[in-house]
Order: structure tokens, then C-alpha cells, then sequence
């Protein structure tokens, strides 16, 4: 990505977060009477939540109440297309709704904002992503999930970062060359973990950009028996302090597996609400990010995932809109990379059981 086009997404951001509409602070009846409405009019609406691990706990557990999902992104997805209601109420960033309407194109998705969209899609548009496919034909373009329908429609594999290292690996396998877009620091873990031949998209999350080797190391000399757990889409120097490296789900999985009492976790502060109910009686400290208050554009909460609210759901709920449309060409081309990462999930899962 060149400098303009880096440029020109720092001004989107900061245009986007001018704008931005936060969710009311509710007091806890506040939050009661919502939690009600929205187990009423689901069942009116034929609907059911599906929630990413990054929303707020308050969107987890209404989420959790009314038997919906809460995972990561590729969960998220597979969980949508198999659930018997017609409509899906999708909290998360606007990529997950299209993602949902891709693959269950009969259904009808709504959103509690359109808005919220993601740094990664932003910096990542079609016509200057195309372009760059299009100087490197002989390369297969991988694509991360946090991209637009149009991306996805352009590349060959769609996938998510708890399964990026073996679909790459398996290209690796082959002799391919990848196009990987649009995360810079996810993109490069891959490329360490498999050796493969990448040319780079250098898009970036600006969530886990923030978080900072030192500060991080600082924080274990407070807290000297904790393990790091970083995600991925943080820079390299932090992925090279951690104790353990994953998506979303495969963290959550590391800090019931590990030993440690103490964790000092590198994603979006969103996860500790499932990390907490995973291993109970275990402390998770967030990273410190580089800068904070009016310095820090993050502070380890994604702003776009923290405008789903109960308010917003509810009346989600009620008017069956914000509802999510994407063009059926479209649809019909992004869901090819899709159904790829999904049957290719599938299969290394089949195979893991015939080993064990
Ligand atoms: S946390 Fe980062 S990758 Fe996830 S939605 Fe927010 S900006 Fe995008």
C-alpha cells in the first residue's frame, strides 16, 4: 500500500471517529428492561444474536442468555448459516453482516449499525487492491476475513487468523507464491510460520498497532509470574515477547491450558468477558498500548465494535434494519473463497480426529 493510500486511511479513521456514536452509559434497570425486550421481540422476529468476542459484556451476555454465539469471526459465520431462524442480528463490525449474508443469502441480516466498519477494511478498497492483483497474476491472493464483499470477491482464499497458518501452509505445500492482504503483522507471522513466497498488503488494525513490546515487558516485571498472550495483528516485536500466539478463540484456549494464575493478554479488553468464564480464577491483565486517554485511538477496545449496545439491538429488533445488502454477483463470487476456508476448516478437523 503506498504512502497516499496509508495517508488517506488515517483521514477516513479520523473522519469515521468524528462521527461516531457510542452507546449510552445504562444504570442497571436500564439494562434490565432492554435485556427483556430483546427476549421478546427475538422470539416475534424469528431472530437470534450472534456476537463477536470483542463486543462489550453486556452484548456478550444477552447474547449468551438467549442461546446466540459469541466467537470469533470464521464461528461466527458457520454458526449463522446452520441456525433454523431467518433472521441473524449480528454484533459486530459491518464485514461480519456481509460475511453472514454470503453465506446465508435467504436470510435476513441485521446490524445495530451499519457503521461500525473495521481499519483493515478501510484500508484495504477494491479498486487499488485489484490493481495490485491484477500486476501479480501468477500469485494466489489471500485474504483476511476483516475485508470488504468486493476483496473477498477478488481473491482465491478467504481466512480467518485462527486458521490462516494451515491454509497458507497448505499452499506452501504446493509451491504457490500468495498475495496477502490486508494485515501487514498477521501477514508476517504467516509468512514466518510457513516460509512461503508473500507479497504483502500493508494494512493494520488499530487496535492491536498500539500495543508495545516494552511497555508490555514493563508490565511483567509487575507481574512476574504472568504468561503474555498476544494476537497475531499486534507488530512483531510484541509477537516476539509472547508466551503463546493465536486468534480470538485459540487465546482463550491458551489461558485455560497454561499453568500461569496471571495473564497479560495483547487483543481487544472485549475477550476477558469469555477468558474470565473459560478459566475462572485466573487474572488477565490488559497490555498497555502506546499511548493513552486523548493519545491513544484504541486503548485495547476496537471503537467500532464498541457501538453495539442493547439499545441499538433492540431497536435493530424492532425495525428489522439496519438490515445488510450486498449485490448478488457480488455474493455469488465472495462465497467461492468462503465455502473454500470453511470446507478446508472442516477437513483439518476430520483429520485431527482420525490422529487422535
Ligand atoms: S479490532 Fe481491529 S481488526 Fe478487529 S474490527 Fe476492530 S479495527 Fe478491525
Amino acid at each position: 500500500m503506498s504512502i497516499a493510500s496509508t495517508f488517506k486511511q488515517r483521514i477516513m479513521i479520523q473522519e469515521h471517529f468524528a462521527h461516531e456514536q457510542l452507546p449510552p452509559e445504562l444504570d442497571p434497570l436500564e439494562v434490565d428492561v432492554l435485556k427483556a425486550r430483546i427476549k421478546v421481540l427475538l422470539k416475534e422476529r424469528d431472530a437470534c444474536l450472534v456476537s463477536h468476542y470483542y463486543t462489550d459484556a453486556v452484548v456478550q451476555e444477552i447474547t449468551e442468555e438467549t442461546g446466540g454465539c459469541i466467537s470469533d469471526s470464521l464461528e461466527m459465520a458457520r454458526f449463522g448459516s446452520v441456525r433454523p431462524e431467518q433472521t441473524l442480528l449480528v454484533a459486530g463490525v459491518k464485514f461480519m453482516g456481509e460475511t453472514a449474508k454470503i453465506l446465508s443469502p435467504e436470510k435476513r441480516i441485521i446490524m445495530p449499525t451499519l457503521e461500525a466498519t473495521c481499519s483493515l477494511d478501510i484500508g484495504c478498497p477494491i479498486d487499488e487492491f485489484s490493481e495490485f492483483c491484477d500486476q501479480h497474476p501468477d500469485h494466489v491472493v489471500v485474504v483476511y476475513a476483516n475485508t470488504s464483499a468486493a476483496v473477498k470477491a477478488r481473491a482465491d482464499w478467504v481466512v480467518t487468523s485462527s486458521i490462516a497458518v494451515d491454509v497458507v501452509k497448505h499452499l506452501e505445500e504446493q509451491g504457490k507464491k500468495v498475495i496477502w492482504a490486508p494485515d501487514q503483522h498477521l501477514g508476517r507471522y504467516v509468512q514466518k510460520q510457513t516460509g512461503i513466497e508473500m507479497l504483502m498488503w500493508e494494512g493494520s488494525c488499530i487496535v492491536h498497532e498500539e500495543f508495545q513490546a516494552k511497555g508490555i515487558l514493563e508490565l511483567r516485571k509487575v507481574f512476574p509470574e504472568a504468561a503474555i498472550l498476544v494476537h497475531p495483528e499486534s507488530p512483531e516485536s510484541v509477537v516476539a515477547i509472547a508466551d503463546a500466539v493465536g486468534s480470538t478463540t485459540q487465546i482463550i484456549d491458551a489461558a485455560v491450558r497454561m499453568d500461569n494464575k496471571q495473564f497479560i493478554v495483547a487483543t481487544d479488553r472485549g475477550i476477558f468477558y469469555k477468558m474470565q468464564q473459560a478459566a475462572p480464577g485466573k487474572e488477565f491483565i490488559a497490555a498497555p498500548t502506546g499511548g493513552s486517554g486523548a493519545t491513544c485511538r484504541s486503548c485495547a477496545h476496537c471503537p467500532w465494535m464498541a457501538m453495539n449496545g442493547l439499545q441499538n439491538i433492540v431497536d435493530a429488533l424492532e425495525n428489522l434494519s439496519p438490515e445488510v445488502f450486498v449485490d448478488r454477483q457480488l455474493m455469488e463470487k465472495a462465497k467461492v473463497p468462503l465455502q473454500r476456508m470453511l470446507d478446508f476448516s472442516r477437513s483439518l478437523k476430520a483429520q485431527s480426529l482420525v490422529q487422535a
